[in-house]
């Protein structure tokens, strides 16, 4: 193995309407909105991003909202389920929590020894609160809506449900660096890099269910991490050689990316963390104004009458 990727860099799903995206992501959720800016291939649409104080890798939520989207269906080659570490201490909190929005939250269910609750988003979006033994290099962001002893600490991990195991199995063991360390009824866990939170991956295989479809309430695609351009441009090279269809180098402003389809279906991204969100914007500003990559910047009187107007967050003292 000549390269292993890093963990998760992001999730990016489709949703409906940018404001409930903002007001249950950030204002319920407690995460960041990081960044405001259009959708580099339609830009007539958002693209919304979240994570911590700093929107680190392995942090990171981005959302589609397309208004009046068709729904997806949830099924196979898709990622099915998106799981956000918590603190061990936190699961009541975060229960009663949801609970008082109006969300229908699980009991605690236990897989792989961590506890988690299942809830949807407002789109329909599967997420799960996986409680989780807290790690060091945390920038939690003291929004005020949830005390920082219960703050989401980003990507715990996903789930990727595949009609074939063995495929997607192939690839992340023998060459992205995965490794299985576990296996509980329908799933199995592949873990990569020093294990812990954005480090894992549970695939569940499920012959008997049809495709999914991806549209609004499911997720578009999973980014994986990657330092740089050089070892991105290795990772290309070599899923070409083993005969991946991998996308040239997509300029994203805050990473640059390639996409490829992984066996089972779904589409996979490997982002570099460079150079990140404070490229364009202060880190204490993260977020605040509408941001345009260069090539789109004489189009921003257009785009902010066609964008709806979206309230962002306050942030409570
Ligand atoms: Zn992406």
């Amino acid at each position: 193995m000549e390269n292993q990727i890093a963990g998760i860099h992001h999730v990016t799903a489709i949703v409906e309407d940018p404001q409930q995206n903002i007001d249950f992501y950030a204002g319920v959720l407690g995460l960041r909105l990081v960044k405001q800016t259009v959708n580099f291939d339609d830009p007539h649409t958002y693209h919304l991003y979240f994570g911590d104080e700093l929107g680190q890798p392995g942090t990171i939520l981005t959302f589609f909202p397309w208004p009046g989207a068709r729904h997806g269906s949830r099924g196979t080659g898709q990622v099915s389920a998106i799981a956000l570490a918590i603190p061990t201490s936190s699961v009541d909190y975060w229960q009663q929590r949801l609970t008082s929005y109006g969300f229908i939250v699980s009991e605690p269910t236990s897989r792989f020894g961590e506890n988690s609750l299942s809830v949807y988003d407002p789109s329909g979006l599967l997420l799960e609160l996986a409680a989780q033994p807290e790690t060091s290099e945390q920038h939690i962001w003291e929004s005020g809506f949830v005390p920082s002893d219960h703050a989401i600490r980003g990507i715990s991990g996903v789930t990727l449900t595949i009609a074939q195991h063995e495929p997607t199995a192939t690839l992340l063991t023998e060459t992205m660096g995965f490794r299985k360390v576990g296996e509980a009824g329908r799933y199995v866990r592949y873990a990569v890099a020093d294990s812990g939170p954005g480090k894992h991956i549970d695939v569940v295989s499920r012959p008997e269910v049809p495709e999914g479809l991806v549209a609004a309430g499911t997720v578009h695609h999973i980014a994986w991490r990657t330092p740089n351009d050089t070892e991105q441009h290795a990772w290309r090279e070599t899923l070409i050689r083993q005969g991946y269809e991998v996308t040239p180098v997509r300029d994203r402003q805050y990473f640059r990316s390639i996409y490829f389809r992984e066996p089972g279906g779904v589409l996979f991204e490997i982002a570099t963390d460079e150079p990140g969100f404070a490229v364009n914007e202060p880190p204490d500003q993260l977020g605040t104004h509408l941001m345009l990559p260069p090539w789109l910047e004489q189009r921003r009187p257009q785009l902010e009458q066609t964008l709806p107007p979206i309230t962002l967050p306050v942030t409570k003292d």
